[in-house]
């Protein structure tokens, strides 16, 4: 029995040995990353439901794709694509808000956006032509309702 828990432990630290030098020095996981895996998820769980062979190409590039950023050593590279993604799924999920709360406040408000600096303005929904004053720039325009 205690030889059996000495090769247990001594595996153990081999594996993770192994894994601390396979990984020194690599860029690791991101939020990149954990998208892509996502992504690879739902592809081939289209893959499997709806037995879509195509996508299987796809899915090994985006694969690969995310195993070569998590073991690339260029971490300023990663980054920088990180950083990206991130901007762009900011954007994304403020629009993604955005159209959720026009769809929750369809019945009483209109949303107009602000000719001068695109601030997405509600203006209550009383039919007529309106003057409305943006709050973040100050300028006045016509809305009609
Ligand atoms: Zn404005």
């Amino acid at each position: 029995m205690d030889n059996l828990k000495y090769f247990w432990n001594k595996l153990k630290y081999n594996i993770s040995s192994l894994m601390h030098r396979l990984l020194a020095g690599r860029y690791g996981i991101d939020h990149l990353y954990r998208f892509l895996t996502v992504i690879v998820y739902i592809l081939l769980f289209i893959q499997i439901i709806f037995k879509v062979r195509h996508l299987y190409l796809l899915t090994m590039i985006i694969l690969f794709y995310s195993f070569f950023r998590a073991f690339s050593k260029n971490h300023q590279a990663r980054h920088k694509e990180n950083q990206l993604f991130l901007q762009y799924q900011r954007k994304f999920s403020s629009w993604f808000n955005l159209q959720i709360r026009k769809l929750k406040e369809r019945k009483g408000y209109r949303f107009k956006v602000c000719p001068h600096c695109k601030q997405n303005l509600r203006v209550k929904n009383i039919k007529g032509r309106h003057t409305v004053r943006c709050p973040k720039c100050h300028n006045s325009f016509e809305v009609r309702i």
